[in-house]
């Protein structure tokens, strides 16, 4: 853990407990207007995140979805952290196992896994799911004694991006059958998975999933299998409060506490959008006027340097929140304008916030859009030969205090939940101009 917390160490800047995330804006926009976008990331809410999961969530081990973020200091926080992790390709299991993370604390929640990963998955002996005969036949063939979760479909309606038309079976009509099939295969089912999709807004689909997990436990008692490890998958955003009241009366409801399980879940994007705010430039502007009235602004288009072949590739229609905040003093009578919003591409498509309201803006000014760290620089690309985003990275006094404390801890959260700091200061900071 000692190289894990120098290596942090070198990337970032500890600041005080008194900095606020503001004047960490500012300091970055005081830079002037940058060739590339600036993704500032503050460690401290990975932390706050992370202990609230707690604190709420006493009976479900997080096993972080890293695919949501992968930044190297927000997975070395994470490790630090004793976090989990949910990996789908065997370059996301070596990263993780690298760091030195027990397999039992690893979940490869890949439905339908290459040859070469589940040979290494064996390797390596992690646990991992399927949702179909052939991946069943698959199992057999190259990791016949692995730990198993059947996955199976629960969407919610209100997520989004939805993932049961791509994983999970039918929990009524085909899970029987593939348990069945997987009885002949002499394969060792342990429990099962779902994951309602991302972004879920309808936090009560928790408890008729886990519902539904408990019939699937005793369908598969009756043939035999005893299920004990049990996965809710990801989904949830922002405050996890009003997930965990429906996921802890379900657990309560339908697996007594004295019923020797394990419950893990695979959060991506609860635990990274609040780690990064992205700080855009403007470097480009078209005013378009009304027909009949020439000094009537219609709309306003701004040319960013960051768009959806760069982080904003997550915002695919237009039904997605962008909320960016104009970084520069506007006075509450001035009028707002319909805008949109243009990548650096050529791209026609490159195109994001089409109508949203803002003030009249200018060449080198900022916009600069808070919970930007999930689904962000991950698929950040360089076509066309603009940037990827430039990570400056902060963390408090207070927080690199703990993670040193943690390194050489035995029960990390344990001793997050008992550190006076967070118990007294965890709310994550609103951010405005
Ligand atoms: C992407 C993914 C997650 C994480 O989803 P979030 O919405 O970011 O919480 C969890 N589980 C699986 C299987 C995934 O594919």
């Amino acid at each position: 853990m000692d190289h894990l917390l120098a290596n942090l160490k070198n990337r970032l800047e500890i600041v005080p407990d008194s900095e606020t995330s503001k004047n960490l804006v500012d300091r970055l926009v005081a830079l002037g207007p940058q060739e590339e976008p600036l993704h500032l990331i503050e460690l401290d809410n990975l932390i706050k995140q992370h202990y609230a999961w707690l604190r709420h969530l006493p009976r479900v081990n997080p096993f972080y979805a890293i695919k949501s973020n992968d930044e190297p200091t927000i997975v070395a926080t994470s490790v630090l952290l004793g976090i989990g992790y949910d990996c789908a390709s065997k370059s996301e299991l070596k990263r993780v196992l690298a760091h030195g993370v027990n397999s039992e604390k690893i979940i490869f929640a890949q439905p339908a896994k290459t040859i070469e990963a589940l040979k290494f998955a064996r390797e390596s002996k992690v646990r991992t799911v399927f949702d179909s005969e052939f991946e069943l036949k698959k199992i057999q063939q190259y990791y016949p004694e692995a730990e198993l979760l059947i996955r199976y479909k629960f969407d919610s309606k209100n997520s989004r991006a939805t993932l049961g038309t791509k994983f999970g079976c039918n929990p009524d009509t085909e899970a029987p059958h593939l348990l069945q099939i997987a009885k002949e295969l002499g394969l060792n089912v342990v429990g099962w998975c779902f994951n309602v999709g991302s972004a879920c807004s309808d936090a009560d689909i928790f408890y008729h999933a886990i519902k539904k997990g408990r019939q699937l436990c005793d369908l598969a008692a009756a043939l035999g299998f005893h299920f004990k490890f049990f996965d809710l998958g990801g989904g949830f955003a922002g405050d996890i409060e009003r997930y965990a009241v429906h996921i802890n009366a379900a657990l309560d409801e339908f697996f007594a506490i004295d019923e020797e399980c394990t419950v893990i879940a695979e959060p991506g994007r609860y635990y990274c959008a609040a780690t990064t705010i992205n700080v855009v430039s403007i470097h480009g502007k078209k005013v378009l006027y009304n027909a009949e009235v020439p000094t009537q602004i219609e709309h306003i288009y701004y040319y960013l340097n960051d768009g959806l072949s760069g982080t904003f590739y997550g915002v695919r229609s237009d039904n997605d929140p962008v909320n960016p905040i104009a970084w520069k003093k506007i006075n509450n009578s001035q009028p707002r304008y319909k805008t949109t919003f243009f990548g650096p591409t050529c791209d026609n498509g490159d195109r994001f916030g089409t109508g949203i309201e803002l003030p009249e803006l200018d060449i080198s000014d900022r916009l600069v859009f808070p919970n930007h760290g999930a689904y962000t620089r991950v698929y950040a690309t360089t076509f066309n030969g603009f940037c990827l985003p430039k990570t400056v990275i902060f963390i408090r006094q207070s927080s690199w205090k703990l993670l040193e404390q943690l390194s050489i801890c035995h029960n990390p959260s344990e001793a997050l939940l008992d550190n006076e700091h967070l118990q007294q200061s965890h709310a994550i900071e609103e951010l405005e101009f």
